[in-house]
């Protein structure tokens, strides 16, 4: 099952995308895909809904995050090996989480907005985790019993805000529009494998990406479990775990996001997102 969430910023309803590719309103079922709506007992019964019985979205709908009501997107590090490698970095011992703050989550194709004093805006594509059941001290052998879904996630990051302005990575990973997700949440039962999945990213029809889910180190369920050990997890939490190489900091010479360039990626059965990179001046309100 593909959920989704369609209409203005802020004001979204659910959806579902049906096996046709026509996009269907939920709403008559759910308020929206967020805490308790995200049990796998609800997924269920939502499951068990005839599509074609469900009015179908206007044309032209925007489409909002995959989730909503997050209340912590956390991040893991350095999490391929490859991509460790082009930053010149080892992979760690133990796992890198860091934080991308809540405000930073988009639609998938909405634009992306370069801060204000930026000259290192740059991009990450990343395998979503959205949690469905809460949980603290999760044992790893029944991690995947707490997975809704699964996104594409777009870890935007300001290289120079994230490593050279003094401590944790969070300065440069949390900006506004830093956080598109989406365009779906895929329920697990549709991912055979959620460790062999093809990644890419191009900016401007250029390929810069082009990797696996199976480079990553820290697998998902060792990941969930890692961190129930450090905060409890609950429904709507948003996991993205790493990018494969490929990021705007790994060329030589460097590469960083200028206004006016497309960004488009995507992840094997997650769909793909498109954004618009614009200037924060340019930005609306
Ligand atoms: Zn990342």
């Amino acid at each position: 099952m593909k959920l989704l969430r369609f209409g203005p910023v802020g004001q979204e309803k659910p959806g579902m995308l049906d096996a046709n590719g026509t996009l269907r309103d939920l709403s008559a079922h759910i308020d929206d895909l967020r805490g308790e709506a995200l049990s796998q007992e609800r997924l269920a019964e939502l499951a068990r809904i005839d599509p074609a019985s469900l009015p179908e979205v206007p044309a032209g709908a925007r489409i909002g995050p995959c989730v909503a009501g997050v209340g912590k997107f956390i991040c893991i590090g350095l999490n391929y090996s490859d991509h460790a490698a082009e930053t010149g970095a080892e992979v760690p011992a133990e796992p890198v989480i860091f934080n991308k703050w809540t405000s930073a989550i988009c639609g998938p194709n909405d634009d992306v907005i370069i801060p204000r004093g930026s000259q290192k805006t740059d991009w990450e594509v990343e395998l979503g985790v959205i949690i469905g059941k809460g949980g603290r001290y999760i044992d790893e052998s029944n991690a995947m019993a707490h997975v809704a879904g699964f996104c594409v996630v777009n870890d935007v990051s300001e290289r120079e805000y994230q490593l050279e302005r003094c401590g944790s990575w969070d300065k440069g990973k949390g900006c506004d529009t830093f956080g598109p997700l989406g365009p779906w949440l895929v329920t697990p039962d549709e991912i055979d494998d959620p460790h062999s999945l093809g990644m890419w990213l191009e900016v401007d029809g250029k390929r810069y990406q082009d990797g696996s889910t199976d480079t990553m180190v820290y697998q998902v369920p060792f990941l969930i479990s890692y961190l129930s050990r450090f905060m409890s997890l609950q429904p709507g939490d948003v996991i993205s775990t790493g990018t494969p190489p490929g990021v705007g900091m790994g060329q030589k010479p460097q590469v960083y996001l200028k206004p006016g360039q497309r960004m488009r990626l995507g992840i094997d059965g997650l769909g793909e997102q498109e954004q618009r990179v614009i200037n924060d001046e340019e930005r609306e309100r």
